[in-house]
């Protein structure tokens, strides 16, 4: 009987298996979990600490037991130590070796933390696993919290500064960046966003990044590369993540994660790799990347799963986008805004949205949306075809649909690729 194994049981890894049992794959199917939760939402991290989510609902796919049951899969609980590629085995911590006819690696990421003074202090937190989220939230039930730093002013950091201000917690929030969604906002988006954040009471430290963190007396200091520096009782790192690709050996190649085709196959005939691990292909600069984005994590193991079992299907790629509920405000961006073109405001009927465009010599670059997630799966998809060279445009029912919703019709047209 044919053998396959999955390295990692988040979100990669749970649809992986699913696709193969779904094409028709009947063979066995061993699952390594590593050390945290399987199958857990890390997205649902600041949801859980701050107390809207209770632990069960953050695993989307049920338990693992059930899941195990559902797919009949044999599970390994515990982390690879090492994938030695040419057997294809995978050895875990306690040198027990498992050979396979295929491999998919689907082992997310590490969050990152700066080799900093103090990086290793217990009151220093980090946002990715449910051990994490249940530590923010008994720090917040216990631990006498008055002062925060969160470093990172992207999804991450601002769900956070979130939770903090719920609590009652003064927030710091500091950022390397001049701007708030330093990969996501243009400017005039950056500066409304701050203006409102500030507002709720978040204080800003934005254009300098963490140095150190140091003990004084019961607190803590946060000193930024500026000189400035920062009291508090906990600091919170969401400063980006690191692809797990340590387990590898030399022959898999890997730039900032995992190399694949289009198929999810890395250069080695049989070993897979899908998820926050992995990069993928991002459409509009046709560069290879890491996406880092639960979608993109489904459908990257989902191919990888139904290409394992002997189809031979691709995935294209994704853009760079953001989708931030946060503080009652949606902040959506599509596109790169940091490629080349000039940024253009939009003064919208509907008071509640504001919009701004980045647009380059071959059309628009990047859409920001701030006031509402409405019509956003038909204007990323629009976003796409045109990236793919198709030039469609709106037709008059979408049009109207969005000039409905209060969007300025020079913006409409910008959406639809039309140049004004
Ligand atoms: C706070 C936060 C907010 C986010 N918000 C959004 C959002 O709004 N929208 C969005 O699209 N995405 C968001 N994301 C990103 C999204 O959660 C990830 O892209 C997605 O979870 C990636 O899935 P994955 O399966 O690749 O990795 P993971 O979900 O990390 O799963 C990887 C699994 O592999 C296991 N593993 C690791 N190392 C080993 C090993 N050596 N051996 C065996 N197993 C191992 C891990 O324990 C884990 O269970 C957010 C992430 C965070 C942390």
């Amino acid at each position: 009987m044919e053998c396959y194994g999955i390295v990692g049981f988040g979100c990669a890894g749970y649809h992986g298996a699913k696709a193969l049992r779904d094409s028709g794959y009947t063979g066995e199917i061993h699952v390594f979990t590593g050390e945290n939760e399987a199958l857990f939402n890390p997205m649902l991290t600041t949801y859980v600490a701050g107390g809207r989510l209770d632990e069960a609902a953050s695993f989307p796919f049920g338990n693992l037991g059930e899941a195990a049951e559902a797919l009949n899969l044999t599970v390994h609980e515990g982390r690879v130590e090492k994938l030695h590629t040419e057997q294809k085995e995978v050895e875990m911590a306690d040198g027990q070796r498992f050979s396979f006819e295929k491999i998919l690696i689907a082992a997310g990421a590490d969050a990152f933390v700066p080799n900093m003074e103090g990086g290793d202090n217990e009151n220093v937190l980090v946002m990715r696993t449910l051990k994490d989220s249940l530590r923010l939230k008994e720090f917040l039930e216990n631990g006498n919290i008055r002062k925060a730093v969160v470093v990172g002013a992207s999804m991450t950091g601002i769900k956070v500064a979130e939770v903090l201000l719920n609590k009652g917690v003064h927030c710091v929030l500091n950022d390397f960046a001049p701007h708030i969604f330093s990969l996501a906002a243009l400017d005039p988006i950056a500066e409304e966003i701050e203006r409102r954040v500030q507002a709720r009471g978040v204080e800003l430290a934005f254009g300098a990044g963490i140095s150190c963190v140091t003990e004084d007396g019961g607190g803590l200091i946060v000193e930024l590369t500026d000189g400035s520096s920062y009291p508090c009782d906990l600091v919170v790192l969401c400063i980006g993540t690191r692809a797990v690709t340590g387990i590898l050996d030399e022959k898999i190649e890997i730039n900032k994660g995992i190399l694949i085709d289009e198929r999810m196959q890395t250069n080695v005939k049989g070993i897979y790799a899908a998820g926050d691990c992995a990069e993928g292909k991002n459409i509009q600069t046709g560069a290879s990347q890491i996406i880092g984005l639960w979608a993109n994590a489904a459908s990257q193991g989902r191919c990888a799963g139904r290409n394992m079992a002997g189809f031979s299907d691709t995935y294209e790629g994704n853009i760079v986008h953001n989708i931030t509920h946060f503080m009652d405000m949606d902040f959506i961006s599509f596109g790169d805004k940091n490629l080349p073109g000039e940024t253009v405001v939009y003064n919208n009927p509907n008071p509640e949205l504001m919009t701004a465009a980045k647009v380059g010599e071959e059309g628009l670059i990047c859409v920001n949306i701030l006031g509402s997630y409405e019509n956003t799966g038909i204007i990323k998809n629009m976003m796409m075809k045109r990236m793919r060279g198709n030039s469609t445009s709106f037709d008059t029912f979408m049009e109207e649909k969005l000039r409905q919703q209060g969007f300025d019709s020079a913006f409409i047209k910008i959406l639809g690729g039309v140049k004004e």
